[in-house]
């Protein structure tokens, strides 16, 4: 047990929808707790305007302890209505309106480094500021984690970026873009281009593109539906509801839950999408196999021969974790990690195998299943997590 000789009982990182919560429910139980961060930054600098949420209404809402600060609670306060799909910018306002009525003591600077000490841990802010903690929350989602096809490593960025750069796309005016992906961001970006007057190809390595929401009536069949599906609205019909018992679906075989996690997760567009995307070129079971600049445009060979010579690649292929890719953690910490493909391993209360560092978010979703991805797995996490550090304090 560590001494109680710290400045500070919780630290928070990050202020997105997980550290938000958290940092509500912590406060709920009378749990000292500090959150560093801006808050919503990566959805506010590293998506695209005029981006829809995917996630429905009823798997959108930022948990708090008396469930008062949700998307309906918002919208009555501010008297004011929010069209579904939920519009990005309206969902960063409301981000924006939680943490002001939950958080108010938030502060924005960013941690810098998070190194292990005798009485917990000692953290460093940008400003050089320094505290002694004795827990961590690492609530950072997924920024860190850009994945790009290799192919692309030596093109500079003026011919090919990662989706998560740009905030606004209407900036490749005059420019063909080829967009690669097959999930929501590759659809949405090239539905995005398209309506700017932009010439857009979506070019994807998988045979076909899946859709989500084809079958609405599967939704509002009553009592059936919600055996079918549950509210956090991750995964299909059936899994959906195992999905969102993450205590439950950790139980299975790794194999079963490597499976049913891709299953829940797989590259997808929401079906609202499809009518938008007339008139794209959608090339599928191709691979961009190389890639070279040659003048001011970039030529791309696909696997079956084929060319395609463009002003710029968008690389909309995802996040790929890998928790050695956070900055702020000190080696020494990261050397007592226990880690799996990038993934913490993950015991009750979200905790690592360095007692009092906490993941919450998509890195725990390798402990805690594909929920953990989403915001509608923000209410599990923040549960889970207060009630362990309730119980390490002694308190009920
Ligand atoms: C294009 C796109 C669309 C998506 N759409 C949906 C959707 O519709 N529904 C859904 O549920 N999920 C969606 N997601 C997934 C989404 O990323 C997660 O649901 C959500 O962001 C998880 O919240 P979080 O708090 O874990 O992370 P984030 O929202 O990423 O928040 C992390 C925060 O940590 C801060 N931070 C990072 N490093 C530091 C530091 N060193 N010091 C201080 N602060 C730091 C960041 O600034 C950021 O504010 C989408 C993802 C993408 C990429």
């Amino acid at each position: 047990m560590k001494s109680t000789q710290a400045d500070c009982n919780v630290t928070i990182i990050g202020a997105g929808p997980y550290g938000l919560s958290a940092a509500t429910f912590l406060s709920a139980a009378g749990i000292e707790t500090r959150i560093f961060g801006e808050p919503m930054s990566f959805w506010e600098t590293q998506m695209p305007a005029g981006m829809c949420l995917r996630s429905n209404w009823g798997a959108s809402h930022i948990a708090d302890p008396g469930g008062t600060l949700t998307l309906d609670a918002y919208c009555l306060d501010q008297g004011n209505h929010m069209p579904k799909p939920i519009p990005l910018n309206r969902f960063v306002s409301y981000g924006h309106w939680y943490q002001r009525k939950a958080v108010p003591g938030l502060d924005r600077r960013q941690v810098q480094m998070v190194d292990d000490d005798a009485r917990g841990f000692r953290v460093r802010l940008d400003d050089g500021e320094q505290f002694i903690s004795r827990r961590i929350v690492v609530a950072t989602g997924i920024g860190a984690f850009t994945a790009r096809p290799a192919v692309f490593d030596n093109i500079p960025s003026e011919f090919a970026s990662h989706s998560s750069e740009h905030k606004d796309l209407r900036k490749f005016e005059g420019r063909r873009v080829v967009v690669i992906g097959a999930g929501q961001s590759a659809l949405e970006s090239a539905a995005l281009l398209k309506e700017a007057g932009i010439a857009a190809e979506v070019i994807a390595r998988r045979d076909y593109i899946n859709w989500v929401g084809l079958h609405p009536r599967l939704h509002r069949l009553g009592w059936m539906s919600r055996l079918l599906y549950s509210k956090r609205d991750v995964g299909p019909a059936g899994l959906s509801r195992l999905v969102a018992a993450p205590h439950l679906f950790r139980r299975f075989p790794r194999t079963f839950q490597d499976r049913a996690a891709y299953r829940a997760i797989r590259p997808a567009g929401a079906a609202w999408l499809k009518m938008r995307l007339t008139g794209v070129p959608i090339t599928i079971g191709r691979n961009v196999v190389s890639a070279a600049v040659s003048g001011s445009r970039l030529r791309l060979g696909l696997d079956d021969g084929q060319q395609r010579v463009v002003e710029h690649a968008l690389l909309a292929t995802g996040y790929r974790v890998d928790i050695s890719r956070y900055a702020f953690l000190a080696e020494s910490l990261r050397r007592r990690l226990q880690i799996v493909n990038g993934y913490p391993i993950l015991r009750r209360g979200l905790e690592s195998s360095v007692p009092g560092l906490h993941f919450l978010g998509k890195p725990a979703s390798w402990s805690f299943g594909p929920l953990l991805g989403f915001v509608s797995g923000a209410e599990f996490a923040s549960t889970e997590l207060t009630r362990q550090i309730r119980s390490a304090n002694g308190s009920h």
